[in-house]
């Protein structure tokens, strides 16, 4: 705490910070402090107002769950409250915890349920005569979002509980959770396509799933366990939070294998211990293990305090840091010319792994931490996926003559100035012949997502670069009439050779939107080339677009339009582009034409409730596919609601809010690019009648 500050003071401020970092973490799904910062300051300020009980505020961090749900999203109210979690980080904490509940219940012993506490987000899921009906974030513990719809299209969350004694209304409660396999994907993705990488998988987790549009988190790869049940009515629940377990898995809810029930609090920190054992590997991330007394009795007559109940605490694993010397900061170069410094470090053992180098972000972010060659310094796994330097250690002993980092100014390749870019707040090396860069390239524009080419990988692709065989992509639809060069490259036998060439020519025909990502132009990803394809419906089509036209799209932001513009007018990338299509590599969008001014364009749809002829899924590409857009929640601006049979919430909200309504047969007659009398309304939109 600063000395200057008096402790109403430092207690605002840490309101405001706790509050921001709150909002950026739990809305944005942008953390912009480390977890260990967040949970420091919160202690903080809860320390401050347990010696000032004046300072306590209603608004303060320590008495609110989350934050409040997002009004993009119709908010659910929970029954019963979803709470966090306190926290124990060692054996001492740990049993005065388990004292206080048994001193509280004035007993000598209790069954603790151990679990893993899974680093996602918390939802409840209700069931009505054993059919999904509605899910919900957390949100500030007594409101959540509304998420049915994109709960439905996680594969371990079934649609239908099965068994005979499933209560006729039941919450179910769980994590859901981004596996970080899936998460490592998706950031080399991210990288590939010069986008930014995302911080951990609970952020992207929570960043899928609060999707206004459900195909969208349909294309994420979630996963769920179910931990627990909210409340049920109409039936019985186990009175135990390890038999719920078992229900929970009879009924088909995907749980956790981990689990176990202990009598003593030394089995149960011998179970906690063991977890380190594993944790490295899980495909899924954890930051502890949930002890809850077993006793469901118990619990209710424990109850809560504040945010936390007592009945329940997490014992957080200690952040997996440690110390090291930092001996040099190196950088290297991206496919899109960024220069990405990173640590070499005397190798280290983090969290059961062994790093020998961590991510250093940028220049700025070095700085800003005070890191330097030659420092001793922490290094952190966050979100036990990439290794980071925190910062100098508190040991660390620095020599007078060390100098604050900065990036070289010729890049370390091809040693041609760098240039700093305001907009992407990168420096970047501009030379489009540096060959780094062009390694990167024809690895990216062969990689799974691009072109799919099979055998042309990293270390070929390096190859074929530095042999002066390909010196643009190009190039490589020309190696099959240079085959005795190729068979003179190093474990390049006639086999691999023929398949690789096959490979290469199969490619030709990959769909436009495969070749628009391929590319490489900075910031588009798979799913912005899919757009630019539907859009422009053939490569020079798209090249030929000036910016205005480019922001026209849903999308496309300014910064983006410029830099397809600039790509597409750069006098080598003109000649590459012809020369693809030359070579027969195709260049034209084979999906559906829209039409040209259907009568839809540019409307805003919801889908729901069941329709006889089309999935939801194939509803929402229709009307895309005609150039309108089709989001998850209805609001004010939603055009249309399209409801099939047992429609719900949707469709009270969109009478509510006046949009109109469609049955199937009318939604096929605007499909058709008819406008359908809207008055012939029926027995499915009675409050609009009112
Ligand atoms: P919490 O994550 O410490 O504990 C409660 C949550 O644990 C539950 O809501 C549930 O989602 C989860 N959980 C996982 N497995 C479970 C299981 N088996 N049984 C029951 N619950 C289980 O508390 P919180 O309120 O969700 O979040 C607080 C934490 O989030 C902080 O400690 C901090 O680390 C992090 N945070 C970070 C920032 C930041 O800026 N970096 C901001 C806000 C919060």
């Amino acid at each position: 705490m600063a000395t200057t500050q008096t402790p109403h003071s430092r207690a605002a401020q840490l309101r405001e910070i706790l509050n921001r970092a709150n909002h950026d973490y739990y809305v944005l799904s942008q953390p912009t402090l480390s977890d260990a910062e967040y949970d420091n300051l919160l202690q903080e300020l809860h320390s401050l107002e347990q010696q000032n009980p004046d300072l306590k505020t209603p608004d303060s961090p320590t008495l609110r769950v989350g934050a409040p749900p997002s009004d993009q999203f119709e908010p659910v109210f929970h029954p019963v409250p979803m709470l966090s979690l306190s926290n124990v980080t060692n054996e001492e904490t740990f049993n005065a915890w388990y004292q206080r509940a048994l001193d509280y219940l004035e007993i000598e012993s209790a069954d603790l349920t151990l679990e893993l506490k899974i680093d996602g987000l918390a939802v409840a899921i209700t069931y009505t005569n054993g059919i999904l009906t509605q899910a919900a974030t957390r949100g500030d513990g007594t409101q959540g979002e509304n998420i049915t719809d994109n709960i439905r299209t996680i594969n371990a969350v079934p649609l239908t509980l099965i068994g005979d004694d499933i209560p006729g209304t039941i919450e179910l409660r769980g994590e859901v959770f981004y596996p970080i396999s899936a998460f490592d994907r998706l950031n080399e993705e991210r990288e590939a396509a010069g986008l930014p990488q995302y911080v951990n998988p609970r952020n992207s987790a929570s960043g899928s799933l609060r999707q206004l549009d459900s195909t969208e988190t349909a294309k994420r790869p979630l996963d769920m366990f179910f931990y627990s049940v909210g409340y049920a009515e109409n039936g019985e629940i186990p009175n135990s939070q390890y038999e719920t377990l078992q229900s929970l898995k009879r009924w088909g809810c995907k749980t956790n294998d981990w689990a176990r029930r202990v009598q003593t609090p030394e089995q149960a920190l011998e179970a906690i211990q063991s977890v380190a054992e594993i944790r490295p590997t899980l495909d899924f991330g954890i930051d502890g293990v949930v002890v809850k007394i077993d006793d469901i009795t118990l619990q209710d007559r424990l109850g809560a305090v504040g945010r936390d109940p007592r009945w329940a605490t997490a014992y957080k694993f200690p952040a997996e840091q440690a110390i090291t010397n930092l001996l040099e900061i190196r950088t290297n170069v991206g496919r899109t010319g960024a220069i990405n410094p990173y640590a070499v470090l005397e190798p280290v053992v983090v969290g059961g792994v062994t790093v020998s180098q961590a991510t250093l972000h940028n220049e700025e972010d070095i700085n800003r931490k005070d890191i330097r060659a030659g420092d001793r310094v922490i290094v952190q796994r966050a979100g036990d996926v990439i290794p980071q330097v925190v910062g100098p250690a508190p040991d660390n002993q620095r020599p007078p003559d060390s100098q604050p980092y900065r990036i070289a100014p010729n890049c370390p390749a091809c040693e041609e100035p760098v240039v700093r870019d305001e907009d992407m707040a990168d420096i970047r090396c501009v030379n489009s012949t540096c060959p780094a860069q062009f390694e990167r390239l024809l690895e990216h524009f062969a990689s799974r997502p691009a072109l799919d080419i099979e055998g042309l990988g990293e270390k070929l692709s390096k190859e074929l670069a530095r042999q002066n065989l390909v010196s643009n992509i190009a190039d490589i639809y020309t190696l099959r009439d240079r085959m005795d060069d190729l068979l003179a490259m190093e474990r390049m036998g006639e086999k691999r050779a023929q398949n690789l060439i096959d490979a290469i020519e199969q490619s030709k025909s990959q769909p436009l939107p495969r070749l628009i990502f391929g590319l490489g132009i900075i910031g588009i990803g798979s799913e912005i080339a899919d757009t630019l394809s539907r859009e422009f419906r053939n490569l020079p089509n798209l090249l030929a677009a000036d910016e205005e036209q480019l922001t026209a799209i849903e999308g496309i932001g300014p910064i983006l339009a410029r830099s397809i513009h600039e790509w597409a007018n750069h006098e080598p990338n003109i000649a590459l582009a012809n020369r693809l299509i030359e070579l027969g590599v195709n260049t034209e969008d084979d999906s559906p034409e829209p039409a040209a001014d259907h009568p839809i364009k540019g409307l805003t749809f919801v889908i729901t409730g069941k329709l006889e002829t089309f999935s939801r899924t194939e509803a929402a590409n229709a009307v895309k596919a005609l150039g309108a857009k089709a989001t998850g929640s209805v609001s004010k601006n939603t055009d249309y609601l399209v409801a099939g049979a047992d429609a719900g919430s949707k469709l009270d909200r969109a009478n509510r809010l006046n949009v109109p309504v469609l049955n199937e047969d009318q939604f096929k007659q605007i499909l058709q690019g008819q406008i359908p009398d809207l008055a012939e309304t029926t027995e499915q939109e009675p409050a609009q009648l009112l």
